[in-house]
């Protein structure tokens, strides 16, 4: 069996009368690295809060490494590196002076803080900023040192809360091969939240959250695959009326998101071919896609990622 770095049960946590998590289950393996997907609101934030000991639950089990987070928080503080979403680094500081004073925070001193802070600046690329103060260094850079504070105490499980937030692609693609390298290299768990569709995609198990609820959990090709072979999307100046044509004639059932008809469908080359020999004359664009999560998160909730409402289609 997998050993567990995070387990929860039926968690509810709220601010006021306002519900934030709503019964929330889930489990994180050991060295794995797993991503809380979900739209702004959903609880993302609340969740890390919880879990990072700054915000009491109303209901639930929490266990981190086996540790009670009710029963046993500092147990649970010492086995996690939290990464906060807005910067708690000083600017006016070096990165050397940000990670040295942290060290004193967790009781390291001396020569073994030195070489712990120079062999976590080595292996996040950032051995020849450490004299550089933070204010001169890009956003991805900065998050580096963010990250590497957070590893000071060699924690088991890093806990990020939106940690692309800002950065470039680049800087995000960087970002995440580190993260990746952290569970390959060091088994450290790395548990991150984000709003970022490819992010959680590229993490071995994917939560996705929506108001407060698990809409769906798995590893991203388990999630897709559940959608079917693929996604059929048609552009065209009257899809109202092609909607319900397709629906009658070819039994398909779209959903309107944005400005196109969506279809998941099983064979979308067959689909595709059918479309275009029937119905060619009328389409402006036809476009073939493999199943993403943002498929799941529409197929479980109704409503396209970004926000957009999406309407069941057919004759209703
Ligand atoms: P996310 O991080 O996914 O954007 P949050 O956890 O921040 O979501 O928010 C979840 C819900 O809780 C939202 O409805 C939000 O408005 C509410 N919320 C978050 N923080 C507070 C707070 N400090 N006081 C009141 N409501 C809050
Ligand atoms: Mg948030």
């Amino acid at each position: 069996m997998k050993r567990l770095a995070v387990e929860v049960r039926d968690l509810q946590g709220s601010y006021g009368e306002r519900l934030a998590l709503d019964g929330l289950d889930f489990e994180v393996g050991s060295g794995e690295c797993f991503a809380v997907l979900g739209p702004n609101g959903s609880g993302k934030s609340t969740l890390f809060s919880i879990l990072s000991t700054l915000k009491q639950p109303d209901s639930g089990v929490v266990k981190v490494l086996g540790f009670d987070l009710l029963e046993s928080p500092d147990a649970v503080r010492r086995s996690l590196g939290v990464v906060f979403q807005f910067p708690s680094l000083d600017k006016k500081l070096t990165v050397f002076e940000n990670l040295w004073h942290q060290g004193h925070l967790h009781g390291l001193r001396g020569r073994g803080l030195r070489e712990r802070v120079s062999s976590l600046l080595s292996r996040f690329g950032l051995g020849e900023r450490h004299g550089e103060r933070l204010e001169t260094l890009s956003g991805g850079l900065a998050r580096r040192v963010e990250i590497a504070k957070a590893m000071l105490h060699e924690p088991k499980i890093l806990l990020l809360d939106e940690p692309s937030t800002g950065l470039d692609p680049r800087s995000r693609r960087d970002l995440a091969d580190l993260l990746f390298g952290l569970g390959r290299e060091s088994g450290t768990t790395v548990l991150l939240t984000t709003h970022l569709l490819e992010e959680a995609d590229a993490c071995s198990s994917v939560l996705i959250l929506d108001e407060g609820k698990r809409v769906a959990m798995g590893t991203p090709d388990e999630l897709k695959s559940q959608i079917g072979g693929g996604v059929i999307t048609l552009e065209s100046i009257e899809l109202e009326s092609l909607r319900k044509d397709l629906s009658q004639e070819l039994r398909l059932e779209g959903k309107m998101v944005g400005t196109g008809l969506r279809f998941e469908v099983e064979d979308p080359h067959e689909v595709a071919r059918r479309l275009g020999e029937g119905f060619g004359e009328r389409l402006d664009l036809i476009t073939i896609g493999k199943p993403s999560l943002e498929d799941v998160f529409l197929d479980r909730t109704g409503r396209s990622f970004n926000g957009s409402s999406a309407q069941p289609g057919g004759e209703g």
